[in-house]
């Protein structure tokens, strides 16, 4: 579904981006607008949330190829629903 400000697409690259660094404050704004707006968005932020607890938890250098397989392939699965979901 289309929304003003941010796709759907976009906001799940957002998302990702806010994994590896900080988000500058207007990308946040609109991150959040698009989150309050989108229920289909909602939802995988809380699913990519908990993903990211997860990562936090798995980060123990000895499991550091666990901590990034597992979680990238799961949020690979969650970015391709939402482009689907987007037409
Ligand atoms: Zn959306």
């Amino acid at each position: 579904m289309m929304m003003p400000g941010l796709s759907c697409k976009k906001t799940a690259q957002l998302i990702s981006e806010s994994f590896d660094r900080e988000l500058v404050w207007y990308q946040r704004i609109f991150l959040k607008m698009h989150l309050l707006m989108c229920q289909v968005c909602n939802n995988s932020a809380k699913q990519i949330n908990n993903l990211q607890q997860i990562y936090r938890h798995l980060s123990h250098p000895s499991e550091e190829d666990e901590s990034v397989h597992l979680p990238l392939s799961t949020k690979q699965n969650i970015f391709d629903s939402l482009e689907k979901s987007e037409t």
